[in-house]
């Protein structure tokens, strides 16, 4: 005999099969047959225990009730569901390339991101005032702390407020030339930085998951072409050697404090928000300028070194996957391609139709007292292990900075976009569209 469905009150799952003798009691008991129905919580539990209620000598009745009730108890005594907890990431640096992406790309995924902010005499937040949030918000999911590198005592304060799951250190001094001037300080930053932020972890008793940005510079004068996770470091700058210093001791920390942290060995990588003084972004600063009328010349240093340059969009992408492994290890980043700055030159000033020897000069305060001459990637493991790869090619994301630079420098020059038209008059470049690159299935507009 089965009970059939649909009647009012009753779940669809009733159309089981229960002794005959039941089915009589079952008409004059419908309230407690829903009832137990409902008690009896999530689908296989109740399929399982829904038998007859109604018939208090059915032997299925007794073996279920006390089915029942056992799996009750346990549901009584298991601790409250806890509410998931939103993720916690800390980013120092986050007003630099790097973090910005970094924080976008955080907050996408559903992060509270903090970031660690250095304090600085004029506004230094032009990358992440997209995704400003008032403190004064109930509940804003970005929140700026001042800190510094250099200061032991405020990452302690930072790490026992915040508590973060995610750290990711990419605060430092970050250009190889000015190494060479402020050599001190760079060691400082750049090397002591990442070791003031380690003994912090341990201080704090908290067990975060650590990302260190370690670089390409590293390999300096390349012991093997590619260079991957297994190639010597040889550091040709006291960046270079800072960073170096920065690698070792997140390894060491690793090893001795069953620390899960990692080293991102990420090779050069540009968008339109670079430092203007890397040579990427000052060739495309200086080609749009020089179109607009804006700039005569551009004074350069070497031109045949060469590098592994990609998109920060990628690679940020590639520092959260770190993290999210079974297991900490460290990851070359790169593309496997490389340019030489002459190239990056034909590129840039190729998209505004112009030949850039016509302006650019050399000056030697522009070469480096030790040079790195080639920089190229193998990133095979982290292809495999983590399914990370490059997503924006050289020449697009050339002109991609040359286009954005184009507009920002109008907008500076004229207060409006500049429209450049080809010999027919037709536009051939709207710089007041935003432009787009897909990264990791999401748009980034910029
Ligand atoms: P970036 O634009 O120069 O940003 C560096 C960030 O560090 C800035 O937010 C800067 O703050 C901050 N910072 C500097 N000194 C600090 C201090 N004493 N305390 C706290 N923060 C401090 O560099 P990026 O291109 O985003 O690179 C991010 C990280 O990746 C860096 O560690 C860099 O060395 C490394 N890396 C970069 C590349 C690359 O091609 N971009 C390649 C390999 C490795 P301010 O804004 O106040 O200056
Ligand atoms: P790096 O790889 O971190 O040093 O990134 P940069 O963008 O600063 O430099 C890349 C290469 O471009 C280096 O080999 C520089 O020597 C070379 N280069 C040539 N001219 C310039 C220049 O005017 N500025 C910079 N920053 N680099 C230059």
């Amino acid at each position: 005999m089965f009970y059939q469905n649909g009647k009012k009150g009753i779940p669809s799952e009733i159309g089981k099969k229960f002794p005959d003798e039941c089915v009589d009691k079952r008409r004059n008991s419908r309230k407690s047959f829903t009832k137990e129905i409902l008690i009896a919580g999530t689908k296989p539990e109740r399929e399982r225990l829904f038998t007859c209620p109604w018939h208090i000598n059915c032997s299925l009745y007794r073996k279920n009730r006390r089915k029942k009730s056992f799996i009750m108890n346990r549901r009584k005594n298991r601790p409250k569901k806890e509410l998931a907890r939103e993720r916690v990431a800390l980013i120092t640096g986050i007003t630099g390339q790097d973090g910005s992406y970094l924080a976008e790309f955080l907050l996408i995924k559903g992060y509270r991101v903090y970031g660690l902010m250095r304090r600085s005499s004029s506004f230094n937040t032009g990358r992440i005032d997209h995704i400003y949030q008032d403190p004064h918000d109930p509940n804003p999911r970005l929140q700026l702390i001042y800190g510094d590198l250099n200061d032991a005592s405020s990452l302690n304060k930072i790490l026992r407020s915040i508590q973060p799951d995610e750290i990711y250190n990419l605060g430092a001094q970050s250009h190889v030339r000015v190494s060479f001037d402020v050599p001190e300080y760079t060691a400082e930053i750049t090397g002591i930085g990442t070791l003031r932020l380690l003994e912090a972890i341990r201080d704090s008793g908290i067990q975060p998951k650590f990302y260190q940005a370690a670089s390409s510079e590293m390999f300096g004068k390349v012991q093997a072409i590619p260079q991957n996770e297994q190639t010597p470091f040889y550091p040709r700058s006291p960046y270079g050697v800072a960073k170096v210093y920065a690698y070792w001791i997140t390894v060491n920390y690793r090893e001795a404090y069953n620390l899960f942290a990692c080293n991102g060995i990420l090779f050069n990588h540009e968008s339109p928000r670079r430092g203007e003084t890397f040579v990427s972004r000052k060739i495309t600063k200086a080609a749009a300028r020089i179109k607009l009328g804006i700039q005569k010349e551009l004074f350069l240093g070497n031109l045949e070194a060469r590098r592994d340059w990609g998109f920060a969009g990628d690679y940020v992408e590639a520092m959260w996957l770190m993290l999210q492994q079974n297991e900490a290890r460290d990851y070359v980043i790169a593309t496997g391609t490389h340019y030489s700055v002459k190239d990056l030159l034909n590129v840039a000033f190729g998209v505004l139709d112009l030949d850039w020897q016509e302006y650019v000069k050399i000056d030697a305060r522009y070469y480096r007292p030790t040079e790195v001459d080639l920089l190229v990637g193998d990133s095979q493991k982290a292809r495999t292990q983590l399914g990370w790869q490059p997503r924006m090619s050289f020449q697009d994301l050339i002109r991609t900075m040359v286009n954005a630079d184009l507009e920002e420098e109008s907008k500076r020059l004229y207060g409006i976009n500049y429209v450049m038209a080809d010999s027919e008059g037709s536009a051939i470049y709207e710089p007041n569209k935003l432009v787009e690159a897909v990264d990791g299935g999401h748009s980034l507009k910029w």
